[in-house]
């Protein structure tokens, strides 16, 4: 699996429910967990990888041998939300760029398990925040997003930088935009 990088217009999708849980959906959420602890992420959303549906893994230790700190969410929802904290956020789609962010500082959110059982999990500080970022990706939404026009003006270099990347390696043919849409529609029915 490649993370997409911004501002690749994938990580502007909007995920649908996955309605199959199979082997082979296991079988991607294996290589999701791979791809995260390779890139030293704390968290991974499906459309990071250019794949359409409601998922997300997180390990809040980045600790590829701590197993109970892994967890899968398929269709996530936040049920409740309170306070306000402010952190220092980073993406693997934005590799290099880091701004603090305001967030709920307390989250439950219900979603369902790779086993297909309803979770319901109340999360607080680091997790909450990973959380509220991944289920973000999501819904096509990035952690720049979140930033004022001020901080924005900070980053706007480096997001210049980016696009100067990325429209670098779509000519060279790293990245194909028409072919992984086409990837994404093929999972789309195969699994939404
Ligand atoms: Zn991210």
């Amino acid at each position: 699996m490649k993370i997409l990088k911004y501002p690749h217009p994938i990580l502007k999708y909007k995920c649908k429910p996955l309605q199959k849980i199979n082997q082979e959906l296991r079988d991607i959420v294996a290589e999701l967990f791979e791809t995260m602890y390779a890139a030293s992420g704390v968290g991974l959303a499906a459309n990071q990888v250019g794949l359409p549906f409601q998922l997300f893994v997180m390990n809040a230790a980045g600790n590829k041998e701590m197993k109970d700190e892994e967890y899968v969410f398929i269709n996530p929802v936040i049920l409740r939300k309170s306070g306000k904290a402010v952190d220092n956020e980073g993406c693997l789609s934005f590799p290099d760029l880091h701004a603090d962010v305001v967030r709920s500082e307390t989250i439950e959110v219900e979603s369902i398990s790779l086993t297909g059982e309803i979770q319901h999990f109340k999360w607080k500080d680091r997790p909450a925040r990973i959380v509220q970022h991944e289920i973000d990706h999501l819904n096509g939404i990035g952690f720049v997003d979140h930033l004022s026009a001020a901080a924005t003006r900070e980053v706007r270099s480096e997001l210049d930088d980016m696009h100067t990347i990325f429209e670098g390696d779509q000519r060279l043919g790293f990245v194909s935009i028409e072919s992984a849409i086409q990837e994404l529609k093929e999972y789309e029915q195969k699994f939404c």
